[in-house]
């Protein structure tokens, strides 16, 4: 069987016509998802027999743990998506309900799902993004903010996660933010980032919309001659109502690896 070595191999073999109707927004997109294994070739109605013959059912191959593991819970996602109605939790989540389709913003950028649980969107989809966001489609209390900041840890339920919080989000967002000339810039261009005129005492201070009810306030504080530089990453009161702290961790680490990719093509 022969194997694909890039996105671009599987790009070739397509109709490069956009049409969507593997629930991709491109034909690029879906090859690049063909690639990394998350949707196989036999997807596109546009593949020949011929095709996947020679190039096989990439999601066919022995998937390891992890991607197991990730297989196993997206499935189960998507059936618990296909038994909800994703006309009324549009309302409650703040976002979109038109053709079969749910979408929100995560952010600033739109991400459908529609109702047969198939994800579409410009973001790149992994597993520190996609299980939290289809829990929060599924789960969210749709509380209104209250616009009380709090850091993680006194969140009500986060008790379980406010140590790994701390080392995989915090410090790490840390870290980017002093040795990377480009992390504010990029929090605001590729993460819709607003500043915050009151700057909350902080030397900067910025807030991104993850989803639409799970807004993350970010403040920063400048080394200054002897004390080392400070970072705090605030949510509303109402956030773990609004999606599980396990989630919030989850999404979380996805921005602090988002954000270390972009440190270092932007060096
Ligand atoms: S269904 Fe096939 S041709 Fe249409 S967008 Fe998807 S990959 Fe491209």
């Amino acid at each position: 069987m022969t194997k694909f070595n890039n996105t671009m191999d599987v790009f070739k073999l397509l109709e490069k016509t956009n049409c969507r109707k593997c629930n991709k927004p491109t034909c690029l997109a879906f090859a690049a998802a063909v690639f990394q294994g998350q949707r196989s070739l036999s997807e596109c109605p546009f593949i020949g027999k011929d095709i996947l013959k020679a190039y096989g059912n990439k999601n066919d191959k022995k998937k390891s743990g992890p991607d197991r593991d990730y297989a196993k819970v997206m499935a189960r996602l998507k059936e618990n998506i296909k038994q909800t109605d994703l006309k009324s939790r549009a309302k409650i989540l703040g976002g979109k309900f038109s053709n079969n389709r749910l979408t929100i913003k995560i952010l600033g950028k739109d991400f459908s799902v529609d109702i047969k649980g198939e994800i579409s969107t410009d973001i790149h989809v992994n597993r520190w993004i996609a299980p939290p966001v289809l829990n929060y489609i599924l789960s969210s209390k749709g509380l209104a903010l209250t616009e009380k900041w709090v850091p993680f840890r006194e969140l009500e339920t986060s008790k379980d996660w406010a140590h790994f919080f701390e080392h995989q989000c915090v410090k790490r967002f840390k870290k980017i933010a002093d040795s990377s000339s480009s992390f504010f810039e990029n929090i605001i261009e590729i993460f819709n980032g607003k500043p915050v005129e009151n700057h909350y005492e902080a030397d900067i201070a910025l807030i991104i919309k993850p989803l639409p009810l799970l807004p993350m306030l970010i403040c920063y504080n400048n080394p200054e001659e002897e004390m080392e530089s400070d970072l705090n990453l605030f949510f509303d009161s109402t956030a773990d109502k609004n999606l599980p702290s396990a989630n919030i961790y989850t999404l979380s680490t996805g921005l602090a690896n988002m954000l270390e990719k972009l440190a270092i093509t932007h060096a």
